[in-house]
């Protein structure tokens, strides 16, 4: 439950296609249960192994298009041709609950929600080296060489804004990389600003400011 006042802290995760992104976000979930992820909704066409309404929101480019027209998403772009974007409705209401929510959003879309957000805490990830990502590009073996050759000059444009993030996480050892994650979360937790929305009483107490014992 949340307490008066206290609203969520929004994640921004960004990295190159293939450097892991999606399943190091699937842990974090599983990790902490106060964390929640925006099913984004997109025009691209779904992938083998994906589910409506779990992966993304798969939706036609007209239906997209009237979406942003009725201000549906806090931000939105146009990735590899495709587009993709954030429902403003569901993130705010789940920051408002105070839960901690993720966007798993390319650069474009981060430095949008940067602009809207601007206490948002935005992470990229990279590869342990340009072979590495080469290598996850091809290894996935679910898109045709054009597509895969797309990707890698696409990967070298996202990687061209990392300057803009707070953090940048290295995916050489999962593990690893996915506690250097759980660790960002857990300090923005701790910060100031957090710890006296969650824990006013107390504070109040302890500094004579309330009638209770302190
Ligand atoms: P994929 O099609 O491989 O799942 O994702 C392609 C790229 O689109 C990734 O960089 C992913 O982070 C990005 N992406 C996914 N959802 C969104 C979204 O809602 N907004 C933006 N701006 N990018 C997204």
């Amino acid at each position: 439950m949340s307490q008066a006042g206290e609203t969520g802290t929004l994640f921004v995760i960004s990295a190159p296609s293939g450097a892991g992104k999606t399943s190091l976000v699937a842990e974090m979930l599983h990790a902490d249960q106060k964390l929640g992820v925006s099913v984004s909704h997109t025009t691209r066409p779904m992938r083998e192994g994906e589910k409506d309404g779990i992966n993304y929101h798969f939706v036609g480019r007209s239906e997209f298009e009237t979406m942003i027209g009725q201000g549906d998403f806090l931000e939105h772009a146009d990735v590899f041709g495709n587009y993709y974007g954030t429902s403003q409705v569901w993130v705010r209401e789940m920051l408002a609950i105070g839960r901690d929510v993720i966007l798993e959003i390319d650069w474009q879309g981060a430095s949008q929600v940067r602009r809207l957000i601007p206490e948002c805490v935005s992470i990229f990830i990279v590869p342990p080296s340009a072979e590495a990502l080469r290598d996850r590009l091809v290894g996935r073996g679910t898109d045709a060489p054009d597509v895969v050759a797309r990707r890698l000059t696409e990967a070298r444009e996202e990687c061209r804004h990392v300057g803009e993030f707070d953090y940048i996480v290295v995916n050489d050892e999962f593990k690893e990389a996915l506690a250097d994650l759980l660790a960002i979360v857990r300090s923005q937790r701790l910060q100031v600003g957090t710890q006296q929305s969650r824990h006013k009483q107390l504070l109040a107490e302890l500094c004579g400011e309330s009638s209770s014992p302190a």
